[in-house]
């Protein structure tokens, strides 16, 4: 599956207008081959992103609040909680070495 921006899509698609259809509404037409110029969305970027504040430190375990869901984990360190565990959020500040 090849994920699109349907709202980019929507931008090319032309109006038209059919003689024989008395109600004439209008109709948005999109070719074909629109649909395969449209650039290919990596679902990993519609991942919502947070990242790791660090709270507290407490005998060797550290504090981290999720930016985004403000939920908290005790970890010795935070560089494998390459996701939240709460919200699902990516982090994007795993790399800091502790
Ligand atoms: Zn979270």
């Amino acid at each position: 599956m090849r994920l699109i921006d349907a709202d980019e899509l929507k931008k090319r698609a032309e109006k038209v207008c059919f003689a024989d259809i008395p109600d004439c509404g209008d109709f948005d037409v999109v070719g074909v081959s629109d649909i395969d110029i449209m650039p290919t969305i990596d679902p990993e970027s519609l991942r919502p992103t947070a990242h790791w504040i660090k709270r507290g430190y407490v005998c060797g375990e550290n504090e981290y609040e999720c930016s985004a869901c403000h939920e908290t984990e005790w970890r010795t360190s935070a560089s494998r909680m390459k996701y939240c565990m709460f919200c699902g959020a990516r982090m994007v500040n795993t790399d800091e070495s502790l």
